[in-house]
């Protein structure tokens, strides 16, 4: 158990005991650990709650599909009289897109999170940076308030923490979450097909789009700074969407020479999604911050609202900087 966090999650518990209309919600652009976290969350409380609603504030890829009971997922309208609104995996309220207007109206609000960046937005912020993902904190919320995780849990929490780990490779991995994962394989979940469907499920689609990403790979600073695009006319050429970019940052970052690997994603002419990771020593999340984004040390993300030409200059620049 993370000891200093039991005391807001004790607080959290309590408070959770007490409501009746609580809602659950994750940040825009979902990945494993924020939709492994809501499912997981969700359903532990709907074991002693009736009134849990998990608020779809985007669409889920297509990786995902395969995690049960995703349809407690749902589109909800804004209401006034709501208990508790929990946030789950994102560092501040904008991420949270639709979410936010839930948190605004929430008597209370619960923060739990792994970000080094996360704000502590929350009147309870359950906040662990050591934490290496989301789905960690989560497990020892469910343990402590002393609901049996069940199948369908463990198979959320165990996506959860492998995807936010590079499958346990990531240098946020500790002997906790090896621990924590030893717990969900002892409760029987599928590994071998939960593997297969989160990594070894690429459609062609993916395969074209990572191709000809790569095609456009440029090095700076003697090869220790990769840096690529996804444009808005790859997509369309390649029949693929934006969470078909899924693994060209990862790939990059692989590559000997590289520190800091960085993917621009044109949304439009206005708009550039930014995700960048490094190795050893480059803190990203400091780069993102400066763009009104953040993450983690070795994993960021930000938006530029500008053109992606005009967007990668100006990342680059402060990339450079950075070394
Ligand atoms: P990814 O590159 O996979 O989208 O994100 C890498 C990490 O940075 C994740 O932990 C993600 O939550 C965080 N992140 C990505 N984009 C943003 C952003 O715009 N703002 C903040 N605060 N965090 C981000
Ligand atoms: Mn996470």
């Amino acid at each position: 158990m993370n000891r200093p966090l039991i005391p807001m999650i004790d607080k959290a518990i309590k408070i959770i005991e007490e409501s009746n209309n609580i809602y659950i919600a994750s940040h825009v652009q979902p990945d494993g650990d924020s939709i492994g976290s809501i499912l997981a969350l969700g359903m532990a409380i709907k074991k002693v709650k009736k009134e849990v609603n998990i608020i779809k504030v985007d669409d889920i890829p297509v990786d995902y599909s395969f995690l049960p009971k995703l349809e407690i997922i749902r589109e909800y309208d804004v209401e006034n009289n709501i208990d508790i609104f929990i946030s789950l995996d994102s560092s501040d309220l904008d991420r949270l897109g639709i979410g936010k207007q839930f948190a605004l109206k929430a008597n209370k609000v619960i923060n739990l999170d792994h970000h080094i960046t996360n704000g502590n937005f929350g009147d309870i912020n359950i906040v662990s940076s050591s934490s290496a993902a989301t789905g960690e904190i989560v497990y020892e919320f469910i343990k402590r308030m002393e609901i049996k995780i069940d199948r369908d849990m463990a198979t959320c929490l165990y996506t959860a923490i492998s995807t936010d780990t590079g499958s346990f490779m990531y240098c946020n991995t500790t002997y906790k979450t090896h621990l924590i994962a030893a717990e969900l394989l002892k409760l029987g979940i599928d590994k071998d097909y939960i593997n297969r469907r989160l990594y070894q499920s690429k459609s062609i689609e993916r395969v074209n789009l990572f191709i000809s990403s790569l095609n456009k790979l440029e090095y700076f600073l003697d090869g220790k700074i990769g840096i690529t695009v996804v444009t808005q006319d790859m997509l369309k050429d390649n029949n693929a969407k934006l969470e078909d970019t899924e693994g060209v940052i990862s790939f990059i970052r692989d590559i000997d020479s590289i520190e800091v690997a960085c993917l621009l994603k044109e949304i439009n002419d206005k708009e550039t999604k930014i995700s960048m990771r490094s190795k050893k020593y480059v803190d990203v999340s400091a780069i993102c911050d400066r763009f009104n984004g953040g993450g983690h040390k070795r994993a960021a993300g930000c938006t530029i609202y500008n053109k992606i030409d005009i967007a990668k200059e100006l990342i680059l620049k402060e990339i450079k900087n950075s070394f």
